[in-house]
């Protein structure tokens, strides 16, 4: 048996991601660990920026559609009491990156929606699917419906 001690939720930015964020609270508060955000972004064109690029948070961006996803992770960050130095925006492709950062930071539990933006048709979203495959640590996923 193994305690958590550093606990990452992965958020997107869909109606269910609220619920994540909640439930990763609590099971964060409930092990006395350290909680850590990530989002990735993969729906604005970055030419410049390598997969797995870090997008600082601190500072304004000329980019109207980076800084509106700057605006709305810090909101959900400031919403979860997360401190800055814990909130994590990367550039790539979600199921990539939130197993390399968690393998990178050596996250102990990661915690994913069932679903996400495409919705609720298939069994099981595609980025929980993937990180369920693909993690070197325990994955919990927070089972999502339609009358939630
Ligand atoms: P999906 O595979 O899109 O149905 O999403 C399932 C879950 O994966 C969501 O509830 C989130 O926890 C996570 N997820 C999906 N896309 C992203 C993203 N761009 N950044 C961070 N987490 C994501």
């Amino acid at each position: 048996m193994h305690t958590y001690k550093k606990i990452l939720v992965a958020i997107d930015f869909s109606d269910y991601g609220n619920l994540v964020a909640k439930q990763a609270r609590f099971i964060t508060d409930t092990f006395q660990a350290e909680l850590h955000v990530i989002h990735v972004l993969d729906n604005i064109p970055m030419p410049d920026t390598p997969y797995g690029a870090l997008i600082t948070l601190d500072q304004p961006s000329e980019d109207l559609l980076l800084q509106a996803e700057k605006n709305k992770f810090t909101q959900i960050c400031d919403a979860m009491h997360i401190a800055p130095a814990n909130r994590w925006l990367i550039w790539g492709v979600p199921q990539e990156e939130i197993t390399r950062f968690a393998m990178q930071e050596k996250m102990d539990l990661i915690i994913v929606g069932s679903h996400g933006r495409h919705g609720l048709t298939a069994l099981l979203g595609s980025t929980a699917k993937n990180v369920i495959f693909h993690a070197e640590c325990d994955v919990m996923t927070v089972h999502l419906r339609d009358d939630q």
